[in-house]
């Protein structure tokens, strides 16, 4: 398939990377292996959009991640996103040298061009975090830390992107690329060869792997996992801000964030390891997440019992610890991002606006005038709890699957889920359902919505719940009939054993 750009990579990048570029008159392509957008390091992250106090404005990503915030509220406005860009962050220190380095990120603020930020004392710290540890003498406020939906963001851009005209294409894997003197010539997947004019690699932890299938590269990724413990919404109103546990020589400090769903996700640590398909929580790695950040700020917080699920993200750390972000040196049609670690969600938008102008100077053939049928908004999603009472019933009164409550915990109705089913990027698994709708993020973590949302794919989508898989390829939910029901229908599993 022809096409002028391809995207490798349905992340937070490469999906702002789309919507950036379907403004023009170009014919875009993004391909993703997995079974749906966000599904990559995009999905597991910290959520906060960091203004860049404590970043060298020197390096890349210091430059990108100053350059958009001045971005974040505009796109989040235009495309329905919950953005919380004033819940502030506080790092939180016990002792003289926490209060040292504090002095230094102060300073560096400065050298970066933010303002408000402030050293608070032991008592202005009690009032600002009322249950924090009686310990914490000193606090370097910043108001300036938002926080974010990373999967409703990465959604919401990939969705408007498609309303403008781009095509996704889902479990689609890029195998290989050939190149000739110079010049793209075929991308091969699993699904056939794409001839795109330009390709955009923003392959995350893969991004080397991809760049490599061109040339020799000097960039490198080393994958760092960061692991985490969500807790129940009723710890919701514990912590007011994000707040940081002093840092530690490879990582900024963990994290207690109150999420803009009103849960606390406490994370993360920072462990280098070999395989870029390593999620496990290690018990021993929670306890240190429990024990440096979670106890020692938050005394009254619990190991256990109010956690509702553990998770790990891998950070695409490159070489120079550094997003490199560019040509390939032998083939300039090629766009490398690598590297694309913290602060890549909070930089999203500066850093699609630099690749557009790495498209713009490939020299290929290529229309940017702007297309006058673009729209940078996305319809804003029903989100039935955020309703007053008086909308709410007027919505069940036009369509009753509104009224039909299918997740108990987030309350979630049919309607929603039916609405994610039909969707620009259509939701065709159960993670894919909790990833638009919230229907398994709750407390019972699916146990009581899964079955339901099985049986509304099945009637919605035509097909046999045997189909229906957790997130796409060979997660199947459901491996075979009972015994007894293959017997009343006589089918070919008549004889199995009930598994
Ligand atoms: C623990 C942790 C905490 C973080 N906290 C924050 C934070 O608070 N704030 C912040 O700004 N940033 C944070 N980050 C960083 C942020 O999450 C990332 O920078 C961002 O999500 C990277 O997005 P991406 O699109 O590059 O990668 P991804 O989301 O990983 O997307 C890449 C996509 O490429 C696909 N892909 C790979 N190979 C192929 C192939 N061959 N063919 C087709 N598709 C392919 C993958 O399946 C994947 O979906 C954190 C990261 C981690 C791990």
């Amino acid at each position: 398939m022809e096409t002028d750009v391809l995207i490798i990579g349905g992340g937070v990048i490469g999906s702002c990377i789309a919507r950036q570029l379907c403004r023009y008159h170009l014919d875009i392509t993004l391909v993703e292996k997995q079974s749906d957008v966000c599904m990559g390091t995009s999905k597991a992250n910290s959520s906060m959009v960091h203004d860049g106090y404590n970043i060298d404005g020197h390096k890349l990503k210091g430059r990108l991640c100053l350059e958009a915030n001045t971005m974040y509220e505009k796109m989040c406005r235009e495309l329905n996103v919950d953005y919380r860009p004033a819940t502030g962050s506080i790092f939180a220190g016990f002792t003289e040298d926490h209060l040292a380095i504090m002095k230094q990120q102060l300073e560096n603020s400065k050298t970066n061009g933010l303002s408000g930020l402030y050293i608070a004392n032991h008592d202005q710290m009690m009032a600002l975090e009322p249950n924090i540890s009686r310990e914490v003498q000193y606090g370097l406020v910043n108001p300036n830390t938002g926080t974010i939906n990373p999967f409703d963001l990465t959604m919401a851009l990939a969705e408007n992107a498609v309303m403008n005209g781009v095509k996704v294409f889902l479990e689609t894997e890029v195998t290989n690329i050939h190149t000739r003197k110079g010049k793209i010539e075929s991308v091969e997947t699993n699904i056939g060869r794409f001839k795109p004019k330009v390709i955009i690699n923003a392959a995350g932890l893969y991004s080397d792997k991809i760049a490599g299938m061109v040339e020799k590269v000097d960039g490198y990724i080393h994958p760092r996992k960061g692991s985490y413990f969500l807790y129940d919404k009723k710890w919701g109103d514990h912590v007011k801000h994000c707040i940081y546990s002093p840092p530690t020589p490879v990582s900024k400090g963990m994290i207690m964030v109150p999420t803009t769903e009103g849960n606390i996700l406490a994370g993360s640590n920072a462990v280098e390891v070999n395989d870029r398909e390593d999620f496990a929580t290690v018990g021993a790695e929670m306890d240190e997440i429990y024990s440096h950040t979670i106890h020692r700020l938050f005394p009254k917080m619990p190991r256990m019992g109010e956690v509702i699920t553990a998770f790990a993200g891998l950070r695409a750390a490159s070489n120079t610890e550094d997003f490199i972000i560019g040509h390939a040196k032998t083939v300039p049609a090629m766009i490398n991002l690598i590297g694309i670690q913290s602060p890549g969600l909070s930089s999203a938008p500066a850093i699609a606006r630099m690749a557009e102008e790495l498209v713009r100077e490939t020299g290929e053939d290529l229309d940017f005038s702007e297309r006058p049928d673009y729209n940078p908004n996305r319809p804003a999603p029903v989100i039935l709890r955020n309703m007053d009472p008086e909308t709410r019933s007027a919505l069940i009164q036009k369509n009753p699957d509104y009224g039909s409550i299918v997740c108990r915990c987030e309350t979630i109705s049919k309607g929603e889920i039916l609405d994610a089913i039909r969707r620009p990027i259509p939701a065709r698994n159960l993670d894919a359902i909790k990833r638009r709708t919230r229907a398994g993020m709750g407390r019972c973590q699916g146990g009581f919505c899964g079955p339901r949302v099985v049986g509304i794919l099945e009637e919605e989508l035509g097909i046999t719940p045997l189909n229906i898989t957790k997130r796409g390829g060979r997660s199947n939910i459901l491996l075979d009939k009972t015994k007894d029901l293959s017997l009343l229908e006589g089918g070919a599993n008549s004889e199995k054993i009930q598994l």
